[in-house]
């Protein structure tokens, strides 16, 4: 009788924290803030802020940050906290 032994027992262990950071990429982090910027010859522009790395987006409902790759979730966007650039946060 033959023992199946030593059978993949290298398998990819995953950390778990790691496996949980790259599900997060997947997941889509919702959208919470946009960044105004006032331009004397634009007038207010407001720039969506990528909730991982903070960057703000140059487009508006892209799929995912093209900083980070995190993907992102539009809903509730127009929620989103307006915030000013060169302001303390909670200076509002
Ligand atoms: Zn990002």
């Amino acid at each position: 009788m033959k023992q199946a032994k030593q059978q993949m027992r290298f398998l990819p262990t995953v950390f778990p924290k790691l496996k949980e950071v790259l599900l997060s990429y997947r997941m889509g982090m919702r959208i919470t803030e946009v960044m105004v910027f006032d331009s004397s010859m634009y007038g207010k522009t407001g720039y969506y802020v990528c909730p991982r790395c903070k960057v703000t987006m140059e487009r508006e409902f892209v799929s995912f940050c093209d900083r980070c790759g995190q993907r992102l979730d539009w809903n509730g966007y127009c929620r989103a906290r307006v915030i000013y650039p060169g302001r303390a946060r909670n200076d509002t």
